[in-house]
């Protein structure tokens, strides 16, 4: 094998392809755009930082935040400092920085769609911009709408959300997440360098766009942010189920398929850039190696057993109810009482928790957790500086 087309630039595709051209292969990336600012909050975690530092080291402009603060259903919010920073940049910066990356690592990057990928012949037949291309092997990186499905289906209702959002030309310098109730999804505002990036995620089917709209409109407004020069933006995001992460076949005798495409994102926190680049660094050493079955597998002990755990725990997080209340309402609450847990919190929000020790860890420090919230209770000051008050039993509005 030598020559290797990869449909989409995006952080899967791009770093797959630096990796492929460093080990020697000629690389052709096809993207429809190249560097463009993708729907994206563009927040990288400390997983992401960690595994590929040149993302904390360049110049390029990005936003450094250490604060985040949750907001439950009913208004009650915790802010909290992050155990590691969060570091976000606009698509169209990352993207470009990956792109050229690959391109001087020695990749081809062609500014084109590709309509077809015939994958039965002896080499890969693909159509771009109208003209056929031959090679090798084809990585299909095109991101959460990919519809080149060599022996695989696509990703159903059922493993995507819609997100709707807003680029606002403001500037904040923390988090916020607001919970809403029984809603699998969440609302955010991200800052970046010069802009912010406000948005919805909700699971496909569940909610129509017009009720996440007024979601958004709703947030914006109780958060103040100012609108003015604010452009809309929609798209799509894979939130797996565990049996689509399980089974789902992304790797065939001369393709595979990496990030989105994949289906590689975290189906609670909708994290996926990390997930992307790491799905296409494994599979350019799998290539490397020239063991391209082992992707799977190695995608499987890297993260997407954890990401399968995650699946089973969405629905229970956003919908669930713990002590009479909304689960997320809870988990906001607890946060202001008991200092571990906020530890905890602060550990799953930077990306240094993973979800298959998260139980564990729960249980451990339950004994430290309820006596953290029952002194807090005693004590009349720190009760009256908590923010929402005592946990109170939820009603209904
Ligand atoms: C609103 C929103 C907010 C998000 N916020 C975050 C966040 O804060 N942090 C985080 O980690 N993740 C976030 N994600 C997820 C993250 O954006 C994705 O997981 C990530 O972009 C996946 O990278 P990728 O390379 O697989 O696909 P993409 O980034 O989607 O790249 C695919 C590329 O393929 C190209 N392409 C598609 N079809 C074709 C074709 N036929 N021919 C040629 N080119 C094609 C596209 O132009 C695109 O450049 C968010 C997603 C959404 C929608």
């Amino acid at each position: 094998m030598k020559d290797i087309s990869i449909v989409g630039g995006g952080p899967a595709g791009a770093l797959c392809g630096e990796r492929l051209a460093n080990a020697g292969f000629q690389v052709t990336i096809f993207d429809e755009r190249l560097a463009w600012e993708k729907p994206c909050g563009g927040g990288l975690t400390h997983k992401a930082i960690e595994a590929y530092p040149f993302l904390l080291e360049t110049n390029q402009p990005k936003k450094i935040v250490r604060t985040a603060e949750l907001i439950s259903s009913r208004g009650h919010r915790a802010r909290f400092e992050m155990s590691r920073p969060i570091v976000i940049y606009a698509r169209k910066v990352l993207n470009g920085l990956l792109l050229d990356r690959a391109e001087a690592a020695g990749c081809k990057t062609v500014c084109s769609r590709v309509t077809s990928v015939n994958t039965d012949g002896e080499r890969v037949r693909l159509t771009a911009s109208g003209e056929e291309r031959w090679s090798d092997f084809v990585v299909l990186a095109a991101g959460a709408r990919n519809r080149l499905l060599p022996e695989t289906t696509a990703l159903g209702a059922s493993d995507l959300e819609i997100t709707l959002g807003y680029f606002v030309p403001t500037e904040e310098d923390i988090i916020k997440v607001k919970f809403l109730k029984q809603f699998e999804g969440y609302l955010w505002s991200f800052p970046r360098a010069d802009h912010l990036s406000v948005g919805i995620c909700g699971k496909m089917g569940q909610s129509s766009s017009q009720q996440l709209r007024r979601h958004l409109d709703e947030f914006v407004n109780e958060e103040g942010i100012p609108m003015h020069g604010a452009k809309l933006y929609s798209h799509v995001l894979p939130s797996p189920e565990a049996q689509t992460i399980r089974r789902r076949r992304i790797v065939g005798r001369n393709w595979a398929m990496a990030g989105d495409a994949a289906a590689c994102v975290d189906p609670v926190t909708g994290e996926g850039l990390f997930y992307a680049l790491r799905s296409g660094d494994l599979l350019a050493q799998a290539l490397s190696e020239g063991q391209p079955q082992a992707y799977p597998e190695r995608l499987r002990a890297a993260f997407s057993g954890d990401l399968e755990f995650a699946a089973n725990l969405a629905r229970k997080l956003f919908r669930g109810t713990f002590l009479g209340g909304a689960i997320t309402t809870r988990m906001v609450q607890i946060l202001n009482y008991s200092p571990a847990f906020r530890d905890l919190i602060r550990d799953v929000f930077s990306g240094s928790q993973d979800y298959r020790t998260l139980k564990q860890r729960l249980w451990n420090q339950l004994g430290i957790t309820a006596a953290e919230i029952a002194r807090s209770f005693l004590t009349p000051r720190s009760m009256a500086s908590v923010s929402g008050g005592a946990c109170p039993r939820e009603t209904p509005r």
